[in-house]
């Protein structure tokens, strides 16, 4: 986790000479072109604040101790040259997205639910929640914190 905060906040410094930016895709998408227009690049700012480059880190990284995976119940699926995001695009994602739920399984960062999960759309990462629960959350296509507050609490 601080090497990704590290790489956010530092960001400029390893990617300007070769792509001319200062910030990352996901500093823009978490923080705001207006916002890192006004704080940062107005004021020839090329580094990150430790808190903001913390923010973006924690849209694509567990901040320790809260990870998901650290429940034991998750594991992330790569195919070799189909690794992060480039999972989406394979049979095997297909398959699972219409079979994962009958082993007890669900995609525990789906997308569109970027707001509300607080992650980046995740193709390859899983969430064991048993066949009962993931049956409600394919069909009714909710994350699982929606889930959780409509059906559980
Ligand atoms: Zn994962």
């Amino acid at each position: 986790f601080n090497i990704y905060t590290y790489n956010e906040r530092y960001y400029y410094r390893s990617h300007y000479e070769s792509e001319g930016k200062w910030f990352s895709d996901e500093a823009y998408a978490v923080l705001g072109k207006a916002y890192l227009e006004e704080k940062y690049i107005s004021q020839g700012k090329t580094s990150l604040s430790a808190d903001d480059a913390k923010r973006v880190a924690m849209s694509y990284s567990a901040y320790p101790g809260t990870g998901d995976h650290q429940t034991g119940l998750s594991f992330d699926l790569y195919l070799s040259g189909w690794s992060g995001g480039k999972f989406a695009e394979t049979d095997e994602y297909k398959w699972l997205c219409e079979n994962a739920h009958k082993f007890g399984f669900i995609f525990r960062y789906p997308k569109g639910k970027e707001n509300i999960t607080g992650y980046s759309f995740e193709p390859y990462h899983l969430r064991f929640v048993g066949q009962y629960h993931a049956a409600i959350i394919y069909e009714s296509g909710l994350s699982l914190e929606e889930y959780i507050a409509k059906y559980i609490n």
